[in-house]
């Protein structure tokens, strides 16, 4: 298979070029038609399967850009979230979309004006995500696409409260997208109680 025969847009699949990759991952293939034709999905994959350009092809290829947090993807650390953003910035270079890292340990004034300018998609991890809410700063009214990466390592890290709560604010019109290397209790409790019935699990 060709990255051309998925369904990615054009901008994407011009990066996609010069990022000098070949061809799809098999968690590539499989998941982007489906993730891209609105479905949620639960993909089971560990690190370095390209499941960041999974969902992130994916969705900046679905995305317009609006300037209000219409996105969220939620990391276990600081590290991770710190990838996916340079990742987004690779794959994201053609469009027009507009995308910010928050997480702890860091300056949190220049994560809120950083903000307050405007994004399409805000990728972080979960301490920080609640504090800027409960700040007033980040809202999450609009977001249509939810995305929760290592959703294992969150639920080790003990970020099970934190997740249920940022999932209750946002609309349940959205889409949620989780990725996970394994597939414990908690995290089959988290997709019946906050994903589509109908929802796909994509290995
Ligand atoms: P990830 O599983 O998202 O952490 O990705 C692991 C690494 O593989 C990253 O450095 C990606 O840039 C790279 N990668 C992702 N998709 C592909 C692909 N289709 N072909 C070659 N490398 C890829």
């Amino acid at each position: 298979v060709n990255f051309k025969e998925l369904p990615l847009s054009e901008a994407v699949l011009k990066a996609i070029d010069e990022m000098g990759f070949e061809s799809p991952s098999k968690i590539q293939e499989k998941s982007i038609p489906e993730i891209i034709k609105g479905r949620d999905i639960i993909g089971q994959a560990q690190t370095g399967t390209g499941k960041t350009l999974a969902f992130g092809g994916s969705l900046l290829s679905m995305m317009e850009h609006t300037g209000y947090v219409q996105a969220i993807i939620l990391s276990p650390t600081r590290e991770l979230a710190k990838q996916i953003y340079d990742e987004f910035k690779k794959i994201g270079r053609f469009t027009d979309l507009s995308f910010t890292c928050v997480y702890g340990g860091s300056e949190i004034e220049r994560q809120i004006r950083d903000i307050k300018r405007g994004k399409d998609i805000v990728i972080g991890t979960p301490g920080r995500v609640m504090d800027l809410m409960r700040r007033k700063v980040l809202s999450l009214s609009q977001v249509k696409y939810f995305v929760l990466d290592e959703a294992d390592e969150m639920l080790n890290m003990g970020f099970v409260e934190d997740i249920e709560t940022i999932m209750e604010t946002i609309p349940e019109e959205r889409q949620t997208i989780l990725f996970s290397a394994t597939m414990p209790d908690g995290i089959k409790k988290i997709a019946s109680s906050y994903m589509k019935n109908d929802y796909l699990h994509i290995r």
